[in-house]
């Protein structure tokens, strides 16, 4: 069974995907966000001048508003930081982009064109995407696939769901079969 290529490794638990990407966001983006929106707030209430004090309400909700959109867009920022690096794209570049294209559409620029989630081969550490089924180094596979079209299939399936391939004819690679038993 040639695709099934040997490694005896374990399974890495992979902590949950919310967490993860919660982790993403760096300190000095989290004070910069809270920096943002306290100087937001002293703009709206120490800076600008005092004329009508029956206009208070509406102040409060601007400095709100305008406070929360800064500070969103730190938090952005420092996630696009460091999301760049995890998909070996160039962070100087999409930092620059993000900055300078004016209302946030920097960053839904860089969220259409990114690329996929770098990750390592646990079996010899070549970068792979997180798209790929085989290490292109080693052959170690990254995904369960049906051994007969190599598409990609779910542990559970029996059969494959593209061309009907029994899948216990294959034998589970050696990292996923501590699903199988
Ligand atoms: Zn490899
Ligand atoms: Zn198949």
């Amino acid at each position: 069974m040639g695709q099934w290529a040997n490694a005896s490794e374990r399974p890495v638990v992979k902590a949950s995907q919310g967490d993860e990407e919660l982790r993403m966001i760096p300190r000095w983006s989290m004070v910069l966000a809270v920096l943002l929106f306290a100087g937001m707030q002293y703009v709206f209430h120490g800076v600008m001048p005092h004329y009508k004090h029956e206009l208070l309400p509406m102040r409060l909700m601007m400095g709100y508003a305008w406070g929360t959109l800064v500070a969103s867009y730190a938090l952005l920022l420092g996630y696009v930081s460091r999301d760049v690096k995890r998909r070996g794209m160039s962070a100087g570049l999409w930092m620059l982009v993000c900055v300078v294209l004016p209302g946030g559409i920097g960053a839904v620029v860089y969220f259409m064109l990114r690329q996929p989630v770098l990750t390592r081969c646990p079996n010899c550490s070549t970068a792979v995407a997180s798209t790929y089924h085989f290490c292109p180094q080693c052959q170690f596979q990254m995904a369960p696939v049906c051994g007969e079209c190599h598409r990609s299939v779910k542990i559970t399936d029996v059969f494959c769901t593209q061309c009907g391939h029994d899948l216990a004819v294959d034998g589970a690679p050696a990292r996923l079969r501590v699903y199988s038993d």
